[in-house]
């Protein structure tokens, strides 16, 4: 536990509907399941980005939300070809930098964004923050820049140049923490820490936050669509790496069973969201 424990916000920028088998892996070899994958119903996955307010390092976000121009557009902000692939996306009327703003957040002041990944749904937002640093780790802004970075979900327009970037490389310094090989304390005073969750992608970080009004909650990021990943320990259609994807989802149950009363939120889960604004 932490002394400086901060408040924790979410930010809700609409819905990826998606189909039931590309967010649980359905049985069959690799291409039956893809076949089978593009079926069997559409999950509402919400798209969202959280505020956190700590009481001396200030406003931290964890990812971005959707750009003006995502919100008027929609699906074409994402490029080629992940306009395709997110085409029936539904953003929210309210952009992100507004959405700041209702909460008494200039954009133009935000300093510190910890990005769990670079995926396309949730780096739209980053050009709207002029003066922010985007701590990421080292595996996921390499892939972001290398070679198929589109095919793979990343959106070269939605980045800023590297100096915007606080590179860590969570490999090499992070230390374990519970089920997780590798972590970081960010501020120093364990009230967030970021923990290695690779497989979605590779540098995938989730975020553990001590907040002073929730308890812990754990920010999963994409390391799992929803809990029920999680709970039965599903793999989605698509990952990185199976193997680093199934090592992430074990950490992640078993952090979550050892840890009862920790709120656990994957960024899509269509329910688990809600917890935080109050809904049931
Ligand atoms: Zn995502």
């Amino acid at each position: 536990m932490s002394d400086a424990a901060v408040t924790l916000d979410v930010l809700f920028h609409g819905v990826l509907p998606s189909p039931h088998g590309y967010v649980y892996r359905p049985d069959g070899n690799r291409v039956i399941r893809t076949l089978r994958g593009f079926g069997g119903g559409s999950v509402p996955l919400p798209c969202l980005s959280f505020v956190l307010r700590h009481p001396t390092a200030g406003v931290i976000l964890v990812d971005t939300g959707f750009h003006p121009a995502l919100v008027e557009r929609g699906a074409a902000d994402f490029g080629f070809p992940l306009r395709v692939i997110f085409r029936s996306v539904r953003p929210e009327p309210t952009a992100f930098d507004a959405q700041l703003r209702e909460r008494g957040i200039d954009p133009g002041d935000v300093t510190q964004v910890v990005m769990t990944h670079l995926h396309g749904d949730h780096t739209s937002g980053m050009r709207l923050l002029p003066r922010a640093e985007f701590v990421v780790s080292a595996d996921e802004l390499r892939t972001a820049r290398g070679r198929g970075a589109a095919t793979k979900g990343f959106v070269a327009a939605h980045l800023p140049g590297d100096a915007r970037f606080r590179v860590v490389d969570i490999g090499r310094d992070g230390v374990p923490f519970g089920p997780f090989a590798q972590s970081i304390d960010l501020l120093g005073d364990g009230s967030v820490r970021l923990l290695s969750t690779p497989g979605h992608t590779p540098g995938h970080l989730s975020v553990l936050v001590e907040t002073a009004d929730r308890g812990t909650v754990l920010l999963v990021g994409d390391a799992a669509y929803t809990r029920r990943n999680i709970d039965e320990r599903i793999l989605p259609l698509l990952t990185d790496s199976d193997g680093d994807a199934r090592r992430s989802l074990d950490a992640l149950h078993e952090y979550g069973r050892e840890n009862p009363d920790v709120t656990v939120i994957p960024t899509h889960d269509p329910e688990a969201w809600r917890e935080l604004v109050g809904h049931e």
